[in-house]
C-alpha cells in the first residue's frame, strides 16, 4: 500500500508476485480501513511463519503434486505418452531431465525471467526470441541445425511445436517413431541442453555434429552396458504405420520375362 494515498503499490506487487497473482491480489477491494503493510503467513490463524506448519505444507503439496500427476493421465493417450517417456532406455538423469522438459520446469531463460531471476528471457544463441522449451528445443536455428544433422525428421514444413512436450507428443503419436528413434531424441535434447549451460559457464559451444556425435556415444555406451545392441528394433518398430498428413507412401514392384519377352509391373500406395 502506498503510505499516503493508500493505493496499492502495483509496480511492487509486479516484482513480487507472478502475473496470475497479482491479478488476483488487485481484484480484492479494499476496504476503509487501511492498515500498514506487513508480512503473514496464511497457514496459520495468527499470520505468523511456524517450521512445524511449514513441514506439514510440504508433505501435502507433494501428495498433491503425486495425484496431478496421475490424474494428468486420465486420458489413454496421456498415459500412454509418459509410460513411452518412462519406458526408454536412457540414464534415469535423462528420464529426468525428459519429465522436468515436459513438465516445461527447466530454467530456461524464460522461467528465469518469469520467476524474476532474469530480467531478459531471450535466447543467448540466436538472440532472436524469447528462450521458451519449444524455442530452445526447435525453433532456435542452433537446434534445428542439430535436429538436421541427426536425420531425425522433427523439422517439417507448418509443424510447430509450441512446448518440448508438443514435440515428443508429435514424435510419438504423429510419426508413430520406434523407441530408438525417440531414445536417441530425448538424448540429444539432453545434449543440447548440457552444454548449453556449459556454455554459459564459460565452455565453447559445441557443434551440432559434436553434440550428435557425444548424443550417440552415451546412448550406445549405456544400451551396451544393459545388454541390449544400439540400433537394434524391437518388432513393435518394424509394423507399417501409414506417413504422416500431406506425405504419400507409393511400393513399387518390376519383374523381366526374358522367355516371352516381356515385363510386368506393379504399384501400391
Ligand atoms: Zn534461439
Amino acid at each position: 500500500m502506498h503510505p499516503t494515498t493508500g493505493a496499492r503499490n502495483t509496480s511492487l506487487l509486479k516484482q513480487i508476485f507472478l502475473p496470475g497473482d497479482v491479478h488476483t491480489i488487485l481484484s480484492i477491494p479494499l476496504g476503509s480501513f487501511k492498515p500498514r503493510d506487513r508480512l503473514i503467513w496464511a497457514y496459520t490463524p495468527r499470520g505468523l511463519f511456524i517450521v512445524n506448519i511449514a513441514y506439514k505444507l510440504a508433505l501435502s503439496m507433494n501428495h498433491s503434486l503425486a495425484t496431478t500427476e496421475s490424474s494428468d493421465g486420465d486420458t489413454h493417450s496421456h498415459r500412454l505418452f509418459w509410460r513411452t517417456i518412462w519406458g526408454r532406455c536412457v540414464p534415469n538423469k535423462v528420464k529426468a531431465f525428459t519429465w522436468k522438459a515436459c513438465r516445461n520446469i527447466l530454467p530456461t531463460e524464460a522461467n528465469l525471467c518469469h520467476r524474476h531471476v532474469l530480467s531478459d528471457s531471450t535466447c543467448e544463441a540466436c538472440n532472436l526470441a524469447e528462450e521458451t522449451s519449444g524455442h530452445f528445443f526447435w525453433e532456435c536455428t542452433k537446434a534445428k541445425e542439430t535436429w538436421n544433422v541427426s536425420g531425425i525428421p522433427v523439422v517439417k514444413t507448418g509443424v510447430s511445436h509450441g512446448t518440448f512436450a508438443d514435440l515428443l507428443w508429435y514424435l510419438i503419436f504423429i510419426q508413430h517413431f520406434g523407441q530408438d528413434v525417440l531414445e536417441l531424441t530425448v538424448m540429444i535434447s539432453w545434449c543440447m541442453w548440457f552444454n548449453c549451460n556449459r556454455t554459459r559457464l564459460g565452455s565453447p559451444r559445441k557443434r551440432p555434429q559434436e553434440i550428435l556425435s557425444q548424443a550417440r556415444f552415451m546412448l550406445e555406451e549405456f544400451l551396451l552396458a544393459h545388454h541390449r545392441p544400439p540400433g537394434l528394433k524391437d518388432a513393435m518398430d518394424n509394423r507399417w504405420v501409414p506417413p504422416a498428413f500431406l506425405w504419400y507412401k507409393i511400393n513399387t514392384d518390376a519383374a523381366v520375362f526374358s522367355d516371352w519377352n516381356s515385363w510386368h509391373r506393379s504399384c501400391d500406395s
